[in-house]
């Protein structure tokens, strides 16, 4: 039995941003257009911006709950602090995949080394929902360092994966998830194709980040800042023209839904308006901790 490749459901331009201290964001969901990409919550990319010496932001001590924050770097150098007592100089190519569970506050700041001689910074910020059942779970703290993450290769060697969640090329993930979900990111060089088979049941999503790429059974082409929604399927079809200048950068992401009701406000996501007051409620108490300096 041949499974049917998948369609493209729909295509979202990410919408520009400002953030918190002044870092320019780009944004495919959550928008007006597009809330959330069951289990996805949010699909951040930051920067790339280019600081002067002294000059670069981060997000300083704030808490979550009920989800779990993903990091990707892929220039500059950040340092993140949290409430477990977790302490991590990140740098590019590395992956930080945070559990909050039942609460933690942490920091993301740009290293010291950073914030003194700037540099471009340029980074993945992804929000994941964890099903009632592991909400209250405990913190978990897992991270990939750039030189230890699973990669696949195509044969003739145009496309490369960064396996952060999943699998591509018979190579599997070391990140260890709530939920079934897939996390990639790709690289083709012109002259690419492939033809990766995605769990039928993961609604998966692609986010270009750079260059253009033909998607989908009709070779649609898709440009950089934009996501495409995947239907039913196994299949998804990309192609690089081998006459593009540049490769093609994307996210390759989805997950099993996890189709519970969300209650979100800042940075806590439950699933009751009542747990979401218990959540601010418990991080004014100080019950989320605080980062030990
Ligand atoms: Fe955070």
């Amino acid at each position: 039995m041949t499974m049917k490749h998948r369609d493209i459901l729909d295509v979202i331009t990410a919408q520009r941003t400002v953030e918190g201290a002044g870092f320019p964001v780009r944004r495919p969901f959550p928008t007006a257009q597009l809330d959330n990409l069951d289990p996805f919550l949010m699909l951040d990319e930051v920067g790339p911006i280019d600081w002067p010496p002294g000059e670069a932001q981060g997000a300083p001590d704030h808490p979550h709950r009920g989800f779990e924050t993903i990091s990707y770097l892929l220039s500059g150098e950040k340092l993140h602090e949290d409430s477990a007592g977790d302490s991590q100089i990140m740098r590019p190519g590395d992956v930080q995949w945070m559990t909050a569970g039942s609460g933690i506050v942490h920091s993301e700041m740009p290293s010291p080394a950073m914030h003194e001689r700037g540099g471009r910074a340029h980074s993945f910020q992804i929000w994941l929902n964890l099903p009632a059942a592991h909400k209250m779970a405990a913190q978990r703290y897992q991270f990939i360092a750039n030189d230890q993450m699973p990669l696949g290769h195509s044969e003739d060697g145009l496309v490369t994966v960064k396996v952060i969640a999943g699998e591509a090329y018979g190579v599997t993930a070391k990140i260890d998830t709530y939920v079934p979900v897939t996390l990639q990111d790709w690289d083709m060089q012109p002259g690419a194709t492939a033809k990766p088979v995605m769990p039928p049941e993961q609604q998966m999503a692609l986010y270009l980040f750079e260059g253009s790429l033909a998607v989908g059974p009709r070779a649609r082409i898709i440009e950089e800042g934009q996501l495409v929604i995947f239907g039913d399927g196994g299949a998804i079809d990309l192609t690089l023209d081998a006459g593009a200048e540049t490769p093609a950068r994307f996210l390759l992401f989805g997950g099993v839904p996890i189709g519970e009701p969300i209650a979100r406000h800042g940075p806590f996501v439950m699933n009751t308006r009542e747990e979401l007051m218990q959540a601010f409620d418990d991080y004014q108490a100080g019950r989320m901790g605080l980062i030990a300096r």
